[in-house]
């Protein structure tokens, strides 16, 4: 075995389509509007964009009844529910809606179907931000299945349903979804399966790249926050596909050098909301410790781009 020592980084990898969008429409709005500019919950999860924003003055609050009566507010990347748009509504709050079109899709399906007369398997993390948003689209008719456990918890009276659909957060793990489903087919014969996937374009690239470097490296170095989906996934994925190791860390200096211990080959990725300049931090704090060859492993090439919402595109020429 050679001990010459590299770094296998994963393209795609960090910033989506949804984030960049959901990030410029921050920074837009504090442009066109002054500070503050109010942002329901983090924008995106991740500690350094939060605070970069925060410095330049977005105020981030957990609930919209914080914000006063007639300012500018921020919907997150992650969505919200009917509720939480009527509330806002009855402060006379200017919101700027900054949710992923990807997720809006997702909205839009579980209103579709529970005006069709579904009852909704809703595949996603109990608590998720994206996930209390979706469901709060028809809470009546939506049931939540979280991990594979989640299917045994199920009411019994959907058995007895002849209208049953499978619906998902878009950053879940795409095998364990899988799984998850196919425990769902055997449990209820009559569900049917959606026209087309959830599990957005990037959760679903980010995770083939990690798959691709997990084969050959000892060491899987995910940078994300620890309340973003997307990012911990790719944790697990890199553990299922061949890694000894693997952790998440927000800044190159959560890096423990113990972890290199025994290791020639590191892989490198980063979560849909992560900018690039956390990922060249820890590729320095590698270089450092010799692992200063850096081979990019391709296995996809994203174009996707989301216009910003109305109020903040540029004036056309
Ligand atoms: S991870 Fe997917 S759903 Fe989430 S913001 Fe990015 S593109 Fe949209």
């Amino acid at each position: 075995m050679s001990s010459h020592k590299k770094v296998l980084l994963a393209a795609p990898r960090g910033y989506c389509a949804g984030v960049d969008r959901a990030v410029e429409t921050v920074e837009r709005a504090l442009e066109k509007y002054g500070t503050p500019v109010y942002v329901r919950k983090e924008i995106v999860h991740n500690r350094y964009v939060v605070d970069t924003l925060a410095e330049r003055g977005a105020i981030f609050v957990d609930e919209t009844f914080e914000v006063p009566a007639g300012s500018h507010l921020v919907f997150s990347a992650h969505g919200v529910s009917p509720a939480v748009h009527a509330e806002a509504e009855k402060l006379s709050l200017k919101t700027l809606d900054a949710s992923c079109p990807l997720v809006t899709k997702v909205h839009n399906e579980v209103k579709r179907f529970a005006r069709d007369g579904y009852h909704i398997l809703f595949i996603g993390h109990q608590g998720h931000e994206e996930v209390e948003g979706t469901t709060g689209e028809a809470p009546e008719v939506t049931h939540l299945v979280d991990g594979v456990a989640g299917v045994d918890a199920l009411p019994e009276f959907l058995a007895d349903e002849d209208k049953l659909m499978w619906l998902s957060q878009t950053t879940l793990s795409v095998d364990e979804t899988m799984e998850i489903v196919t425990l769902l087919h055997q449990k209820y014969p009559q569900l049917q399966d959606p026209p087309s996937d959830d599990i957005c374009y990037a959760t679903q690239n980010r995770q083939v790249a990690v798959k691709k470097i997990s084969e050959a490296a000892d060491l899987v170095i995910v940078v994300g926050s620890q309340n973003s989906s997307n990012s911990k996934r790719l944790v697990e994925v890199a553990l299922q596909s061949g890694a000894k190791a693997s952790y998440l860390v927000d800044y190159a200096h959560q890096i423990d050098p113990a972890w290199f211990e025994g290791v020639t080959t590191i892989g490198v990725s980063s979560g849909a909301s992560v900018p690039e300049i956390l990922v060249t931090g820890v590729l320095e704090l590698l270089a450092q410790h010799g692992f200063d060859e850096v081979e990019e492993v391709r296995t996809a090439a994203e174009k996707i781009t989301f216009a910003l919402p109305r109020d903040l595109r540029p004036p056309r020429a």
